[in-house]
């Protein structure tokens, strides 16, 4: 701009000379001045044209191309040599082709086309979306002749808009209530299912805090929450309860994720609540229906038992050894059911979150030594080795510590051969006691070992896939323990054997 200051007041003081002087030499100084100051002009809107971002292209009424900027180059592929003096048709998909005479149509009758957004093809064959704005290019005489063209490429533009109505389409069209919400646990989006699950519409709940949603008793989960993740983890299938707008309490399941800005930092979080209500009845409904089974066949099963055993004292008497075997086999197939029973009977007192100990101060060694002299009848077919260690007493509840022990014996005979060693191990030290299961069976690998105590889980291999079971039992025993203020240890390899450990305090 400073250079053509200075050349216009150049011009100007030439043109007052003129009129002054009307002189030969000054008349030529003039034109040379103004030359310059075109030359200038042109180069300087070269400069410009070649530094746009957008495609800057001029044809002629015939629709040829008669210039090219390195951005049009850069965007559709050809380069100037390529261009220049080709119809601007190559550019122009088959389906599109009416768009050129449109176009020429608006520029005749005087109007400017401004942001018209549509597609053209690259030399690659690749159709990009394209926003056009087209000028005429007219002559002293006030005559269209070329039109001048900026396209610039909307494409990424394009896929971002695709790509986030796609993203708002499954926001609205999913079952689970997805809210956003700001670090001072602000709401900024509410979806139609969480207008759906919580009662409020998108009106009442934007720039409402979320604590609305939370039970007087659980407001405690937020700073939680927001704690987990600002260490960097996420918060999945975190189930809870949340409130509706009708005061309802619901079963919730959470999974949250962090936002954040390009830099990395946690701008907020976005929620994905899953209305579990029904899942939650179900479960109700089938930990309801195995504890009335379970405790309606506990019922003849204690006293089948007890007529076993009687049945048994009687043949033991009149020396009848075919009875005897029979009956002997009978009572164990009856202990082995009734283990079993109570299995089911815990599994959903833990599940309503009704398990609780019958605390009382007994001798360990004393009910190991019970269950391995159980074992030993209800497994002929294993060695079951047992080191008496020194009586111990714990403060615990008798029958499920029990439980945990039989359950880790016969998992121990189920999962190895007839005729391997069974240890049972039993270790005092510094007010604990250390009591072990080994076994010289098939070995669980390191994956399954960090699921093992997952409630239903169960290792599928060839080598065990006959053995019959339901998954529960090392979810009881982790869980009884974990009740006691303890955790069951396994280590185990594959093939080798494994040891299943844990520890208690001594009274
Ligand atoms: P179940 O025995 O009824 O399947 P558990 O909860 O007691 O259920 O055990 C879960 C799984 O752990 C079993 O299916 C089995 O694959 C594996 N497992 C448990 N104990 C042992 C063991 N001593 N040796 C090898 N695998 C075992």
């Amino acid at each position: 701009m400073k250079n053509f200051k200075t050349l216009n007041e150049k011009i100007n003081s030439h043109v007052l000379k003129e009129v002054e002087l009307n002189d030969d030499i000054r008349q030529k100084e003039l034109l040379i001045a103004v030359m310059q100051l075109a030359e200038e002009r042109a180069a300087t809107l070269t400069a410009i044209i070649e530094s746009s971002e957008d495609a800057i292209i001029s044809k002629n009424l015939e629709g040829i191309v008669t210039s090219w900027n390195s951005s049009a180059e850069r965007i559709f592929g050809f380069s100037s040599e390529e261009m220049v003096g080709q119809s601007i048709l190559k550019l122009i998909p088959q389906d599109r082709l009416e768009e050129e005479p449109h176009i020429l149509g608006r520029l005749r009758a005087g109007e400017r086309v401004e942001h018209f957004e549509t597609k053209r093809v690259t030399k690659y064959g690749e159709l990009i979306d394209v926003s056009l704005t087209i000028s005429p290019v007219k002559n002293q005489a006030g005559e269209i002749i070329g039109v001048s063209k900026i396209a610039r490429n909307i494409t990424p533009l394009k896929r971002a808009e695709e790509k986030s109505a796609m993203l708002a389409a499954i926001i609205e069209s999913t079952d689970d209530a997805i809210i956003s919400k700001d670090l001072n646990s602000i709401i900024t989006s509410w979806n139609i299912s969480a207008e759906r699950i919580f009662g409020y519409t998108e009106q009442e709940m934007i720039g409402e805090s979320i604590l609305k949603l939370i039970p007087p008793d659980r407001l405690q989960e937020e700073p939680m929450i927001l704690g987990q993740l600002k260490s960097g983890q996420r918060v999945d299938h975190f189930e809870t309860q949340r409130m509706t707008k009708q005061g309802k309490l619901i079963d919730v399941s959470l999974t949250i994720s962090p936002v954040k800005d390009k830099a990395g930092n946690l701008i907020g979080l976005s929620k994905i609540a899953r209305d579990i209500t029904y899942k939650k009845l179900e479960e109700q409904r089938k930990n309801d229906f195995i504890a009335i089974v379970s405790h309606e066949l506990k019922t003849p099963l204690t006293s089948m038992r007890s007529y076993i055993q009687l049945a048994l004292a009687k043949v033991r008497e009149k020396q009848d050894s075919f009875c005897e075997n029979v009956l002997a086999r009978a009572e164990v197939q009856t202990r082995k059911m009734y283990l079993m029973i109570n299995d089911f009977l815990n599994l959903s007192r833990l599940e309503e979150g009704k398990m609780s100990l019958n605390l009382s101060r007994f001798n360990l060694t004393e009910l190991i030594d019970e269950i391995v002299g159980d074992a030993r009848i209800l497994a002929p077919a294993h060695v079951i080795a047992y080191q008496n260690c020194d009586e111990v007493m714990i403060d615990a509840d008798r029958e499920k510590i029990g439980q945990v022990i039989n359950n880790l014996l016969s998992n121990a005979v189920k999962y190895s051969s007839s005729g391997t060693t069974i240890n049972v191990g039993c270790e005092i030290s510094a007010e604990r006691v250390l009591v072990s299961v080994a076994d010289q069976g098939f070995g669980i690998s390191s994956e399954d070992q960090k699921r093992l105590f997952n409630r239903f889980y169960r290792v599928s291999n060839d080598q065990i896939k006959n053995v019959s079971g339901f998954g529960i039992g090392l979810y009881l025993v982790s869980e009884i323990l974990r009740l006691h203020g303890g955790k069951v240890k396994v280590e185990s390899e594959q093939g080798k054997g494994s040891v299943f450990s844990f520890a208690l305090k001594t009274a």
